[in-house]
This record gives structure tokens, sequence and C-alpha cells, in this order.
């Protein structure tokens, strides 16, 4: 439809705009990070100095010059300021470029979006290996039910597709506040394979859900969103052919149904005459 064809375009052009970006952001994060290092490092020096040389002060009478001339010098380069501050600073600091890191890191899948390997693969057995690697955060708030059918090979780039379920699955644990249920369930049905992606989450209202699948629209804090795995998810499944569709009911939760052809259109298949 005009809609589809109009977000493929603004896709392929936030996609060479993220490269660039991607690209031209790692530099100067790795330096700053190493930086940040060195002045952490340079600071725990400077105060082991401190450290060191206070017991010999306190030695010396209330009124030595030398004494107050030390104790003049430490209060005139706040090192309490030093050893409370500096070290948070950094330690925030540090935690915006960790963000940055993971914008980066988004941007980067999403500019990769069509590098790898098509193959016959089974989809369920991708969904359980990316299930596998986010399970050590999705265990604490969610307990997961699986209702997968027998499904035939589907031909696919395997990484992508993962890639889909992966980020699925984040924003469906993301929308569980403390304790819920995330069902997955998969099947095959005329000539096409389904998978569902459920949670017990907060849901969305219909403003939200109308607005899902373009890029960097999030509804989330600043650092735990990007808005890129719903528009990278939508563009890996156009390319395979196939439908990307959610359901959701505010306070009810969220259902994502991916649908897959088997045997069709996708390059390296040619249906037999
Ligand atoms: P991000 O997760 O970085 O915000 P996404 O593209 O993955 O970006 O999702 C976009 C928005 O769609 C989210 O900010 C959220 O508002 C909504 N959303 C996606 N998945 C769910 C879900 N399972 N439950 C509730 N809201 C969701
Ligand atoms: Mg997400």
């Amino acid at each position: 439809t005009q809609s589809q064809l109009l977000q493929s375009e603004k896709m392929a052009a936030v996609g060479q705009l993220a490269a660039g970006v991607a690209h031209e952001i790692n530099n100067p994060i790795g330096f700053v990070s190493s930086n940040l290092g060195s002045l952490r490092a340079y600071v725990d020096r400077l105060l082991e100095v401190v450290d060191l040389a206070a017991p010999a002060v306190a030695r010396l009478p209330a009124d030595d010059p030398a004494r107050l001339a030390v104790e003049e010098a430490w209060h005139a380069a706040e090192v309490d300021f030093m050893r409370e501050d500096i070290p948070a600073l950094i330690g925030e600091s540090a935690e915006g470029l960790a963000r940055v890191r993971k914008i980066v890191a988004d941007l980067k899948d999403f500019s990769h979006v069509d590098e790898g390997v098509w193959q016959d693969a089974d989809i369920n057995g991708g969904l359980e290996s990316t299930l596998n690697v986010i399970w050590n955060e999705l265990k604490y708030k969610a307990q997961v039910v699986r209702d997968l059918g027998d499904l035939p090979a589907v031909r696919c780039i395997p990484a992508q597709l993962n890639q889909v379920f992966m980020n699925l699955l984040v924003n469906a644990g993301q929308a569980i506040e403390s304790a819920g249920t995330i069902t997955l369930r998969s099947g095959y049905e005329d000539r096409h394979v389904w998978v569902e992606i459920e949670d017990s989450g907060g849901g969305m209202p219909p403003e939200v859900q109308k607005r899902i699948f373009e890029p960097f629209f999030t509804t989330k804090p600043v650092g735990q969103g990007t808005g890129l795995g719903l528009p990278i998810s939508w563009e890996i499944v156009q390319r395979h052919e196939g439908t990307i569709s959610v359901d959701s009911e505010p306070g009810r939760g969220t259902c994502f149904r991916i649908r897959l052809p088997v045997a069709g259109a996708q390059p390296g298949t040619e249906a037999a005459p």
C-alpha cells in the first residue's frame, strides 16, 4: 500500500543516516570512555598521596606553620570534594556513555539489516535460542509459557529473525512491571508459519499503537528506549515477505503476531512449477 511504501522509503533513509552516525560516534565514545578511566585512576592516586601524608601532618603541633600550610592547601584543593563527588561525576558520565553506546549498537543493527545468509531454518529453534539469550533478564519478572506447533522450515535469514524475536521479547519484558506472563505460540497454516509473542504487561492505548513502527518513537524514559526495535523488526519481516501485527489493550497486555511464507517469493526460493 501507499503508506507501506512511504514507510519503506523512510526506513531506507534513516538506515543510511544511521550507518553514518553510528560509525562517527563510535570513535569518540571509545576515547572518552578510556579517558574517563584514566581520570579516575589519577584522582585515586592523588587521594592516596593525601592519605599517606595525613598521619604525618596530624602528628605536627596544631600551630606548626608547615601543618597549617598543608591543611590550607588541601582545603583549597577541595580534597573532600574529590573523594566524594569526582567518583560520582565520573560514574554518571560512564552511565551516560553506556546509553550512547546502546543507541549506537541499535543503530548499527538497524543499518546492517540487509546482511546475512538465507537458509531454511526452524523458527521454534530460533525462538528458543533467542529466549535463552535474554532469559537472565526476564526470569525475575516473567513466567514463560510455550505453545509451539510443528513447523516446516522457513526460508529466512535466521540472525535477522532472531533479532525480531529479541526486540519483541525485550519489549514484552519491559511491559511487565513486576510479575507477569510471556506466552510464545507458533503454528502452521495456509503455507505460512506464524509466531505470537504475548505479554500480560501494561498494553498500549490506540494513540501509541498507531505510532509504534515509526523510527525513534518511544514512550520509554531516556536510556531505556531508542524507538528502533519495532521499526527494525518491521523492516526485517518485510524482507521476509511476511507481516507483523499487534493486538493490545491497556491494562491487559499485548500480542505481536508474525506471519512468514514458507515457500514463496523470497530470494533463493523458486516455487516448483
Ligand atoms: P523502544 O522499546 O526502544 O521504546 P520499540 O520500537 O521497541 O522502541 O517500541 C516502541 C514503543 O512501542 C515502546 O516505547 C512502547 O510504547 C510500545 N511497545 C512496544 N512493545 C510493547 C509491549 N509489548 N507492550 C506495551 N507497549 C509496547
Ligand atoms: Mg524495544
